[in-house]
């Protein structure tokens, strides 16, 4: 080492302080290991971000996240009195579809469905015949024609479409089940049947830790900020060094030598036992240059959707009726938007009493190119979508931000089981280091959770 570098040494270095390198840094702080987190931006939370302005507190990133794994429920004990779980109202699961240009509710239940008119009337008794279809055999089959062959096309285009919109800002066609919706996907192979699967899986006993995952919708009292606030306190600040740049890891004498540079260009180095990535999979090359081209062209691979995200607020809501989630578009409808969040209706003090705050958002895989617009074309299609689709007469917002992701939602194709596998054999080539964040093990908060967790028992 020379002597330019400040040098220090720990056991664990963290790469990211989004929501899975800070879970990670709780769980490393809860059994009290010695570590140390790099993140690139001047503060922690990753795309979880969340700003209180002149009465309306919106989201920059993710809106809601799902009570649905069991880490999610522990985190939150952990976090009593550093940040308080908020979960939707009780019209959260008044949720929207739009078909020719009018919202027509989603189905809560059997009774529903067969009354919607979202669902053809062919669909409609395909699906009692759904137990009764043979599995399919190509792990690789997309989730359109997954969706297609087990409930039929009506569906896929008003169930499947406008539900993969609001998860991924994705598209089913290109989506695998086994890699996006591996849920989903072991139903078919394990039971045969969705709706067999679901039964079945409902039927089994559930440990009192089980019980507790109510797959509730949930936010947290001043926005998903707080969340992410609560943990870099919970995982004890000074473990942080935000504002690292040109971070670079090389294996070093059975460990790692990490060097960065902060933001006034002073060079550091530390030398620890082991190295947990969680940043995306387009940083990975730099970060990590003794990976191999043909490795990292197959974790490189990833798609990470564009999407556009508008916090709309208003002091006097003169719309229609926001009571519910919110409303998501199919395909098939050709919008410029994707869906609209209901968030004043949905968790407490988002806006002025008598007032409204919506997130809607744009782009996704189908519409890339929408990223491109400058704020007045985005701005124009916003006050058309909500004029057109929520019975605005006049579009006056008090509150109007676009937020640019340009690196959204990474989509699971059919690349990604190469990118398992890759992500696999380098953990195995170069011990102690993990390749975690959202470009494997799923892309919802309550993923990022589990996975956090995961990866700080791992270095124990
Ligand atoms: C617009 C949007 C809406 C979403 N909506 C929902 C939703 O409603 N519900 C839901 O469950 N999920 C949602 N998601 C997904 C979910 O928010 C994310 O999967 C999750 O927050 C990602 O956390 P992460 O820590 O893995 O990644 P990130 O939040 O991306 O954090 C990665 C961190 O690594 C840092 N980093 C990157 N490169 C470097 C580098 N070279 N050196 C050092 N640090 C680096 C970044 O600055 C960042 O802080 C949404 C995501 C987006 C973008």
């Amino acid at each position: 080492m020379t002597n330019n570098y400040n040098e220090t040494t720990t056991d664990i270095v963290v790469l990211g302080a989004g929501l899975t390198g800070l879970t990670t840094a709780h769980y490393l702080n809860k059994f009290n290991q010695k570590f140390i987190v790099l993140e690139k931006q001047a503060q922690a939370g990753g795309v979880i971000q969340s700003t209180a302005e002149n009465g309306f507190i919106y989201e920059n990133g993710p809106n809601t996240g799902v009570v649905g794994n069991t880490t999610v429920v522990e985190l939150f004990e952990d976090l009593t009195g550093k940040c308080e779980l908020e979960v939707g109202g009780d019209n959260v699961n008044k949720r929207f579809i739009l078909k020719n240009a009018k919202w027509e509710p989603l189905p809560q239940g059997p009774k529903d469905a067969i009354t919607t008119t979202l669902f053809s009337l062919k669909d409609k008794f395909r699906i009692l015949g759904e137990p009764f279809r043979p599995a399919g055999k190509d792990p690789h089959e997309n989730l359109a024609s997954f969706v297609k062959r087990r409930m039929g096309k009506s569906f896929l285009n008003y169930a499947i479409d406008p539900f993969i919109i609001g998860v991924y800002a994705g598209d089913p066609n290109y989506l695998i089940p086994k890699y996006a919706l591996p849920k989903l996907y072991d139903l078919e192979q394990k039971y045969g049947s969705l709706i067999g699967g679901s039964f079945r899986k409902k039927m089994q006993g559930k440990t009192p830790e089980e019980k507790k995952v109510t797959r509730k919708v949930f936010s947290c009292a001043n926005g998903l900020g707080s969340l992410t606030k609560a943990l870099y306190q919970s995982a004890g600040s000074s473990n942080f060094v935000l504002g690292a740049e040109n971070i670079s890891v090389h294996p070093f004498e059975g460990g790692y030598i990490v060097s960065y540079q902060n933001t006034n260009g002073d060079l550091f180095r530390i030398k620890a036992k082991k190295v947990i990535s969680t940043v995306g999979a387009y940083a990975l090359g730099k970060i990590l240059p003794f990976i191999d081209q043909s490795a990292l062209t197959k974790i490189e691979s990833l798609l990470y959707t564009k999407v556009i995200e508008l916090a709309i607020g208003f002091n006097h809501w003169q719309g229609q009726e926001l009571d519910g989630f919110g409303g998501l578009i199919p395909s098939l409808e050709k919008r410029d938007i994707l869906g609209v969040l209901y968030m004043s209706s949905l968790f407490e003090h988002r806006a002025p009493e008598g007032g409204a705050l919506l997130s809607i958002f744009m782009g996704g895989v189908r519409r890339q190119d929408l990223i491109q617009l400058n704020d007045a074309e985005i701005t124009r299609i916003a006050e058309r979508e909500c004029r057109e689709l929520l019975g605005l007469k006049r579009f006056e917002p008090d509150l109007f931000k676009i937020i640019r992701h340009n690196r959204a939602i990474p989509q699971y194709g059919v690349e990604s089981g190469a990118r398992f596998s890759t992500i696999h054999l380098l953990e195995t080539q170069y011990p102690g280091l993990q390749i975690g964040g959202n470009l494997r093990n799923g892309i919802g908060m309550a993923d990022r959770i589990k996975q956090g967790k995961e990866l700080a028992l791992n270095a124990l």
